[in-house]
């Protein structure tokens, strides 16, 4: 798949400033600019600055160098649990000891992760809001991978991509996304694009490593004749819809829609109901909600309904045979506002629109329901890790632990490592469980977090165990080999670049 040489040019250069192992403030896709820390992250910060300098000394090694390893993400943790409380599972020891923190680093990273929620841009691509995204992030120093080096375009491409997924990260399959628009140009990917991509990788793998999405845009004219088209000549695994239309370019959108629509949707459900027949994965009908900050509710107030998950259940009794995966589980608060939705879950114990999403299967008598964490838990898990657990917390009670699945958004934020590592870590605090009924998200391999992972997108998307024992060893497992060697020999150590925070010099 790829030469030892061109496996070494992804190798990348150190030019980052301070490398923390994990970013120190929000970071978000579609509300694209993270805000001012929080008193909260510039304590965090100061923290892993200290403890890395701390620990490096003793180790004899610079503070970059320290954050390059397993230690350092584990010292990063800890300072998490200092500033925030114990939320992650971390030792001391850990940190203070190389070979323990590289040991169950190396026992985790055969871990099944399906991340169902992945993007990058086409070639032709208008959209340049995720450049100064990553590089809003990087220069803030939230996410060291990002750090020390403009972004480009070029970093949101097929190429930088297919590194950040498959050789930065434990991710093993991966759905490659999209979005829609009103604009033909400003497809992030056309339906085309996307069924090339997931061929393309498949061929070079020899395995399924990627499935694909076609976007369907309800409303839009010829809509349901590019449905069938889109089935028919190329295959996706599942459709996606956004509710409010045009979510790229939101000024445009002339076509929102309401999953409950009987006239408009019905009808193409029934068709999925059918195909799944001899598809089963196309029973799953995924769908963009929240994301809807107060700023943005400002300047799209007509949008607002469209955003929310009241339209959510009627759908899901009237076809029981389909399963709705709400993307982001409809978290509101991205972008600078997630203090907001802290601050309503500390008033009411309630969080726009994740806890409605959450009652739908008690409410109404629903078992095919699902939230997907695309941006929930990347935006929550550092920048106010209490709320990321309360939101674990009401989607595995409500949802059901085998109706949550990993979902990414990657690569928006640079390679998903960082959020792998934060689910693998995370825990809820005890006096949360009690308050609230919450069961322990448990180990990192543990039976909660492996169904999230991967076990649950396995079942809904048709994933043999055949398939799935088939990775092992495939073109995709060789070259990550020999780009994990590249990097130790580069490096002489692990390198952050196993949890994403080092990026490619450009090509
Ligand atoms: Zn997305």
């Amino acid at each position: 798949m790829m030469s030892p040489d061109e496996i070494a040019r992804l190798v990348p250069a150190e030019t980052a400033k301070f490398r923390s192992p994990i970013p120190t403030q929000s970071v978000s896709s579609d509300e694209f600019m993270p805000g001012p820390q929080t008193p909260k992250q510039r304590e965090f910060e100061a923290r892993v600055k200290a403890i890395g300098s701390e620990l490096a000394k003793k180790q004899g090694m610079s503070r970059r160098r320290f954050f390059q390893g397993a230690a350092g993400m584990a010292a990063a943790y800890v300072a998490m649990n200092e500033t925030y409380g114990p939320l992650y599972m971390v030792s001391r020891a850990e940190a203070q000891t190389p070979e323990m923190a590289n040991a169950r680093a190396n026992a985790l990273k055969g871990q099944f992760i399906m991340d169902m929620h992945t993007h990058f841009l086409r070639d032709d691509t208008r959209i340049m809001g995720f450049v100064a995204s990553r590089e809003a992030v990087g220069k803030a120093g939230w996410n060291p991978a990002l750090a020390g080096k403009p972004q480009t375009i070029e970093d949101l491409k097929f190429a930088n991509y297919f590194k950040e997924i498959y050789l930065d990260s434990d991710t093993k399959v991966a759905l490659i996304s999209g979005s829609g628009s009103e604009d033909p140009r400003d497809w992030m990917l056309t339906n085309e694009m996307k069924a090339d991509a997931r061929a393309d990788v498949n061929k070079k793998a020899g395995t399924k490593r990627m499935f694909s999405h076609a976007i369907f845009m309800p409303g839009m004219p010829g809509w349901m004749d590019k449905v069938d088209k889109d089935y028919e000549t190329l295959k996706p695994d599942s459709f996606k819809g956004y509710t409010v239309g045009d979510n790229t370019n939101k000024h445009l959108a002339k076509h929102p829609w309401h999953l409950d629509d009987e006239k408009l949707m019905y009808p193409f459900y029934e068709k999925l109901v059918k195909w799944s027949k001899t598809t089963p994965s196309l029973a799953n009908v995924c769908v963009h909600k929240g994301l809807f900050p107060p700023s943005i509710t400002q300047r799209f107030a007509e949008l607002l309904k469209y955003a929310d998950v009241s339209d959510v259940a009627k759908a899901a009794k009237d076809f029981p045979q389909l399963n709705f995966i709400v993307y982001h589980s409809a978290w509101r608060y991205s972008g600078n506002a997630h203090m907001a939705g802290w601050e309503q879950f500390e008033k009411t114990g309630r969080i726009d629109w994740v806890t409605d999403l959450a009652e739908i299967p008690a409410k109404y008598g629903v078992k095919n329901v699902y939230g997907d964490l695309g941006q929930i838990f990347a935006q929550s898990t550092m920048a106010e890790p209490r709320l990321c657990a309360a939101m674990m917390g009401q989607l595995v009670k409500g949802l059901g632990a085998d109706h949550v699945v990993w979902g990414t958004d990657a690569v928006w934020t640079g390679a998903p490592q960082w959020q792998i590592e934060g689910l693998r870590r995370l825990e809820i605090p005890e006096e949360m469980q009690k308050k609230y009924g919450f069961a322990p998200l448990g180990a990192a391999d543990g039976p909660v977090k492996s169904a999230i992972f991967g076990g649950n997108s396995a079942r809904i998307y048709n994933f043999t165990p055949q398939q799935r024992a088939a990775l092992d060893g495939d073109k995709v497992a060789i070259a990550k080999a020999h780009y994990d060697q590249h990097a130790l020999l580069d490096g002489g150590g692990r390198t952050n670049l196993r949890y994403g925070y080092m990026r490619a010099p450009a090509a």
